[in-house]
C-alpha cells in the first residue's frame, strides 16, 4: 500500500541524528515524517550516558545556537556537570555532562510528538524508492510505502548490524534490538559504496554490588555549565516541554547532582586481556569494521600501551531511577567468561553483578566523500545522510549532522541554496568539511586539534558566530534573534568601553590583558550575565590572538570564495598531476578552498586550478560581450 500524504520529508531512524533532522524541518514548516523501527528507543544512548566533553561540548552549543534540541535536553535531564580544561584556556573549555537516559530519550519523544508539521512512525525502512535518479520514498517492513520529496537516511549502527561477544554472534543495531538488513541493498542498487565499521561497549554493571569504599568519588561542578543558551530565550521557549502541564520534570537544571567514581584495571586485568586476546572478536579476526583509535577497547589499551600499569576506569550511573552503572573505559569484545573474571580484578568490582555484556558491533556505513557538503549523495538527488552511517561515532556528531541534513533536505525541496557552515565558522563546519573532503577510514570523532581557528570557537560564543545562518534558515525565533543581536551589540559596546578607559597602567583592557583580576572590572560588567561578562574578558583578554586568525581566515577567505564550476572535467585541465585530476574527479569539491584540503592535492594543483577557472571564466565574459 501506497500512504496516501506526500511529506516533503522523511527521516529514517530516530537516533541522535534523526531526531535533530525530524526537528529541524518540522520547524522550517515542512511536512515531515520520522519513521524508526522502535518508538520507545527514540534517541537511546547506545553508549555512555554523557553529552558533551572535548570538542563535543562546544558543537552542543553549535547545535543549539541553530535550534537543536539536544542542548536543552541535556540541561533538563543532566544529573552531573562538569567544565573539562578549566584551567586552560576557554578555548579549548568543554562542558560535558552525565545524562539520567531514560529521562533523556523520554524527554526526546515527548518533544517529538508535541511538533507542529512532524509525525512520527513505527516502521522498519527496508528500502528506497527511486524515480529518474532521485529518491522519492520509503518501502517498509509493513508493506507500507511512503513518498517523500527529499529523505534523510540517519539509521546509525543497525545497517547489517552484527554484535560480537567473543566468537558469540548476534544480529543488530546494538544489544536488544534489530538489524537493518535489505537497506543496505538500496544504497548499493543506486550505486552507493558501503564499507564497515565497527564500535564497542563496555559492561553495565548493578550498583548495589559495587564497593564505592574502593573507589574515587567524582562529583560535579557546584556552578554548573549548562548546554543550552539560557540567556537568550524566555522560560516557555527553553522548557516548553514542561509547560504543557503533561509532564512535570520535578527538578531544575543542574540540582542534585549524583557522582561518578574512579577506578582502574590491575595486573590480573592485564594478564586476563594478554591471555584470552586470541578470544576477542576483534583480535580474532571476526570482525570486519574497522575501531575506533580514539575509544580503544580494554584491548587495544593493553596492546598499544603495553607499557603502561594500569588504565582509570569510570562508574557513570545511568540514571536517577536505576542501579545500572557503565564502566567507562571497559569495551570490549572478549567473551563473556573472560568479562566476568576481568571485571572482578578491578579494585572495587570484586563482586560486581553484571547486567549487561560488553559487545563489539560491526556495521555498514557510506563513506562521506560521496556526499555534497549541504549532506545530499552525489548520486542520489534529494537524498540525505547523517549520523554514525557517515562515519562519525558520538551523539554529538550524529545530532550536528542530522540537523544540518534536516535543514537542507527542507531548503532543497524548496530549491533554496543550502546551509553550509563553514570549518572558518564553527566545530560543525569541521566536522563536516572533514568528512566530505577528506572522508574517514574509522569511527570519526571531533577534537579540538581538528579545529585550526579553535580560538575563535569557544563554546560561550557559538550564539554570535552562527546567527547568521540561524536566521537565513529561519531556524530561531524572533524573539531569540533580537536577544542575541542585542547581546552581540552589548558585548561590543563594553569592548569599546574597557579599551577605552584609562586608569593607572593603561587601559582596563591592557590590565585584563595582563591577568588582573576581575575586580578590575567595572560593577555593571561584574554584574552583568555571565554569558556576556565572559566572552568580554575572553575577546579582551585574546585580542591580539583573535585578530591574527581573524586576519587568517580572511586571506583564506579569497580561495573559499573561487567556486569550481560542478560540471569541470579535472582530467581535461592542463598541468594538473593525474594523481590530483583523479582524487578532484573523485570529490567534486565545490570550492578552491575545498580543493586544498582534499589529501594529496597540493599547492602546485591549486594554482593550475585557479588560473584554469579564471581563464575559463574570461573567456565566458568575452563570448557575452
Ligand atoms: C555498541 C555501541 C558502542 C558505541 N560506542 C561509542 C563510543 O564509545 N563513543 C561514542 O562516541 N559513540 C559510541 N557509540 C555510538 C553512538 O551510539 C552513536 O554515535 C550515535 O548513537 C549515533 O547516532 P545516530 O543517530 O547516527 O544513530 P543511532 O543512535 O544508532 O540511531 C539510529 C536509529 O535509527 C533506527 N533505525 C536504524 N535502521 C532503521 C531502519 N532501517 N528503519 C527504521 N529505523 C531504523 C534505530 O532504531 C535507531 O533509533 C556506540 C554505539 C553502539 C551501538
Amino acid at each position: 500500500m501506497i500512504y496516501s500524504e506526500t511529506f516533503d520529508v522523511i527521516v529514517c531512524g530516530a537516533g541522535h541524528a534523526g531526531v535533530e533532522a525530524a526537528l529541524a524541518a518540522a520547524r522550517m514548516g515542512a511536512s515531515t515524517l520520522l519513521l524508526t523501527g522502535n518508538i520507545d528507543t527514540i534517541a537511546q544512548m547506545s553508549c555512555n550516558p554523557a553529552i558533551g566533553g572535548q570538542a563535543k561540548g562546544q558543537m552542543v552549543r553549535e547545535i543549539d545556537a541553530l535550534g537543536g534540541e539536544m542542548a536543552i535536553n541535556t540541561d533538563v535531564t543532566g544529573i552531573q556537570f562538569r567544565l573539562l580544561n578549566e584551567s586552560r584556556g576557554a578555548a579549548v573549555q568543554s562542558p560535558r555532562a552525565q545524562c539520567d537516559k531514560k529521562a533523556y530519550q523520554f524527554r526526546l519523544k515527548h518533544t517529538l510528538e508535541l511538533q507542529p508539521n512532524l509525525q512520527i512512525f513505527q516502521a522498519t525502512v527496508t528500502g528506497l524508492v527511486f524515480e529518474h535518479g532521485r529518491v522519492v520514498g520509503c518501502r517498509t517492513n509493513l508493506d507500507v510505502e511512503f513518498r517523500g520529496r527529499a529523505v534523510v537516511v540517519t539509521t546509525g549502527t543497525f545497517l547489517r548490524g552484527l554484535m560480537h561477544i567473543g566468537q558469540n554472534k548476534n544480529e543488530g543495531g546494538r544489544l536488544g534490538d534489530f538489524s537493518a538488513k535489505t537497506l543496505s541493498a538500496s544504497f548499493l542498487e543506486a550505486g552507493i559504496e558501503l564499507q564497515r565499521l565497527k564500535t564497542g561497549t563496555p559492561p553495565r554493571i548493578l550498583g548495589r554490588s559495587i564497593d564505592f569504599s574502593k573507589m574515587q568519588e567524582q562529583k560535579g561542578d557546584a556552578e554548573p555549565t549548562f548546554f543550552a543558551f539560557h540567556d537568550t530565550r524566555q522560560d516557555g521557549e527553553l522548557f516548553h516541554v514542561e509547560q504543557t502541564g503533561e509532564r512535570r520534570s520535578g527538578w531544575a537544571p543542574g540540582c542534585e547532582q549524583v557522582s561518578c567514581w574512579m577506578t582502574h584495571t590491575t595486573e590480573r586485568t592485564a594478564t586476563l586481556v594478554r591471555e584470552n586476546l586470541h578470544k576477542s572478536a576483534m583480535y580474532s579476526g571476526e570482525i570486519e569494521g574497522v575501531g575506533p583509535r580514539y575509544c580503544p577497547s580494554i584491548e587495544d589499551k593493553f596492546v598499544r600501551f603495553a607499557d603502561k600499569p594500569r588504565h582509570l576506569l569510570f562508574l557513570e550511573p545511568e540514571g536517577r531511577a536505576t542501579n545500572e552503572f557503565y564502566v567507562n573505559g571497559l569495551s570490549t569484545s572478549l567473551p563473556f567468561d573472560v568479562q566476568l573474571e576481568m571485571v572482578h580484578s578491578v579494585p572495587g568490582l570484586e563482586k560486581a553483578v553484571l547486567l549487561r555484556p560488553a559487545y563489539a558491533v560491526e556495521y555498514d556505513f557510506a563513506p562521506p566523500t560521496q556526499l555534497l557538503p549541504s549532506l545530499e549523495s552525489k548520486k542520489v538527488e534529494n537524498l540525505f545522510f547523517a549520523g554514525q552511517i557517515n562515519g562519525t561515532s558520538g551523539y554529538e556528531e550524529a545530532a550536528a549532522q542530522g540537523l544540518v541534513a534536516g535543514v537542507n533536505a527542507v531548503n532543497k525541496v524548496r530549491g533554496a541554496a543550502p546551509m553550509i557552515i563553514t570549518r572558518q565558522e564553527a566545530y560543525i563546519g569541521v566536522l563536516i568539511d572533514d568528512l566530505v573532503t577528506k572522508g574517514t577510514r574509522e569511527p570519526y570523532r571531533m577534537f579540538t586539534s581538528r579545529a585550526e581557528h579553535r580560538l575563535l570557537f569557544n563554546h560561550g560564543s557559538a550564539e554570535l558566530r552562527l546567527i547568521h545562518h540561524a536566521k537565513a534558515h529561519g531556524l530561531l525565533s524572533s524573539d531569540r534573534i533580537a536577544r542575541i543581536e542585542e547581546k552581540q551589540s552589548t558585548i561590543r559596546r563594553w569592548i569599546e568601553k574597557l579599551e577605552s578607559t584609562r586608569i593607572a597602567g593603561g587601559s582596563l583592557a591592557d590590565h585584563v590583558r595582563r591577568g588582573a583580576a576581575e575586580s578590575v572590572l567595572p560593577e555593571e560588567l561584574k554584574n552583568a550575565h555571565s554569558a556576556i561578562k565572559q566572552e568580554v574578558v575572553y575577546r579582551v583578554a585574546y585580542k591580539g590572538y583573535l585578530e591574527r586568525e581573524e586576519r587568517h581566515i580572511q586571506k583564506l577567505g579569497e580561495i573559499e570564495k573561487i567556486k569550481i564550476p560542478p560540471d569541470l572535467d579535472f582530467i581535461t585541465v592542463k598541468g594538473l598531476r593525474k594523481e590530483s585530476a583523479l582524487k578532484l574527479s573523485e570529490i567534486k569539491p565545490h570550492s578552491l578552498g575545498q580543493a586544498s584540503r582534499i589529501s594529496g592535492v597540493n599547492p602546485a594543483d591549486i594554482s593550475i586550478l585557479m588560473v584554469h577557472i579564471e581563464a575559463s571564466r574570461a573567456g565566458e565574459r568575452k563570448e557575452r560581450l
